[in-house]
């Protein structure tokens, strides 16, 4: 994927990635390192319209996505290598890039794993990523054999291709539990957040019912009622609330 003439303004992705070209007098290929630290499965980049366009047929510039649809990245996304040990997923259901079960650390190569989204591959290709788990000849799912894509992450339209649907359904391979993980921390962290949400809120409910309570017990007693509702307002004092919010806190998205 490192042919091909960019026709979009560069650095695409500034940010997120650096490409380092290949020169004439060098023989390694275009390759990008990352610019960022993520953890696993954190969102590297989405896969927009723009700059995004369908693509008619699969060519070494686009990305499958479908049963019978394909991708022109036009960005510098292009420039991400195939490994058989990938640093990314490219969820084309959710056209989203994303870091695999591993995390993503400053200056680690973004490869993701071709066959994931690749049904038939114009150009099959030698792969020496180095990786001990290599599977050599890359490409298209389709061509490649069963245990060759054992325990990779798939997209959906791969595993409707090949017929893989309900297979093995229920288990959960590596990159299933993985995910779980992931999503078990973020209910945990969703869970803390709305109790710590609600218990704030509940601590101003019970500090305003303290203070009306104030003003009618003063009011039996001293039967001055505005002078005690007053005295039972300042007695109230601020909630947690208003601190945090309605007075302008610290809790601003
Ligand atoms: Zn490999």
């Amino acid at each position: 994927m490192s042919h091909v003439t960019p026709h979009w303004p560069q650095p695409s992705h500034p940010t997120i990635q650096q490409v380092i070209y290949a020169t004439d007098d060098t023989s390694f290929t275009t390759k990008s390192l990352s610019l960022i630290t993520l953890p696993p499965f954190g969102l590297f980049a989405k896969l927009d319209f723009p700059p995004c366009t369908p693509a008619p047929s699969p060519t070494y510039a686009t990305v499958q996505c479908g049963i019978n649809s394909h991708l022109n990245l036009n960005s510098d996304l292009l420039y991400i290598n195939h490994s058989c040990d990938p640093s990314l997923i490219f969820d084309t259901t959710n056209l989203v890039v994303m870091a695999g079960p591993k995390g993503l650390k400053v200056g680690e190569e973004l490869t993701f794993f071709y066959p994931s989204t690749e049904y038939a591959m114009a150009q099959p290709f030698d792969c020496f990523c180095g990786s001990s788990s290599c599977k050599g000849r890359i490409s298209g799912a389709r061509d490649m054999k069963p245990e060759q894509l054992e325990g990779m992450f798939l997209n959906a339209h791969i595993r409707e291709l090949l017929g893989m649907n309900g297979t093995k359904g229920g288990q959960d391979d590596e990159t299933a539990k993985a995910l779980r993980e992931v999503v078990r921390a973020a209910e945990r962290a969703l869970d803390g957040y709305l109790a710590a949400k609600a218990g704030a809120a509940g601590k101003g409910e019970e500090k305003k019912i303290n203070g009306v309570k104030k003003v009618l017990n003063g009011g039996y007693a001293n039967g001055n009622g505005i002078e005690i509702e007053a005295e039972g307002l300042r007695a109230r004092g601020t909630t947690s609330r208003e601190l945090s919010g309605e007075m302008g806190g610290d809790t601003r998205a």
